[in-house]
């Protein structure tokens, strides 16, 4: 039984012109909220033929969706501990082309926060791995919740999405809060020396569904 999220309104709607350090650009709608359930300033893009005002009348199509987790160090400053930049901005194209939403939660570091997230960067240096590291401190090995995500679609009048995820976790979780994940749409692998040991721990421990070579790095 699908529990409801709590409904949330729409804050403030404007229309924001992106332009990527590659050149990429395009248009978004870029929404805020009042009354999402973690109290943090969470944000919806609205991208391709979703950069327009959410109006009464249902649509048609099921819009591409990928809820992204803040990574300050990976989406502002390049880190190649991560590969959460690649992704950021595959995602913000591609639902561009399909026409969807790219869901900014504020939930840094896996949900355990910015200094917390280099204090396990720390830990890991010393041997342990992504996950490892995060017990260590006294966390889960992922506290991320999907929760505002499903409050935002249910805000915008999105019932149904195709997930632009290699997580299945995400599908799991939205699909228990109501949300219909009709499709899985695998992201990329953006492998990069440093982060290879990362991306190969996400595949073997977390279940995701990416194809890493287990030889690089
Ligand atoms: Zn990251």
């Amino acid at each position: 039984m699908p529990l409801s999220p709590p409904a949330a309104t729409i804050r403030t709607q404007v229309s924001m012109p992106l332009r990527f350090t590659d050149g990429y650009a395009t248009i978004a709608r870029v929404f805020s909220f009042d009354g999402l359930v973690d109290g943090q300033e969470n944000l919806a893009f609205g991208l391709g033929d979703r950069a327009t005002a959410v109006t009464p009348v249902g649509r048609d199509s099921v819009p591409l969706v990928r809820p992204h987790s803040e990574c300050l160090t990976g989406d502002v400053f390049g880190s190649q501990r991560c590969d959460c930049g690649p992704q950021l901005r595959e995602a913000v194209q591609r639902i561009a082309d399909a026409g969807g939403y790219l869901l900014y939660l504020r939930q840094e570091g896996r949900g355990i926060g910015l200094y917390a997230k280099l204090d396990a960067y720390a830990l890991q240096d010393g041997g342990l791995d992504t996950y490892e590291a995060n017990l260590a401190l006294g966390h889960r090995e992922d506290e991320r919740s999907y929760l505002v995500a499903a409050q935002m679609l249910r805000t915008l009048g999105v019932a149904e999405i195709a997930l632009l995820s290699n997580n299945p976790d995400k599908a799991r979780q939205l699909r228990r809060l109501g949300v219909a994940v009709s499709s899985l749409v695998p992201t990329g692998v953006h492998l990069s020396p440093a982060n290879a040991r990362y991306l190969r721990t996400k595949a073997q421990k977390g279940a995701h569904t990416l194809d890493v070579p287990l030889s690089a790095g």
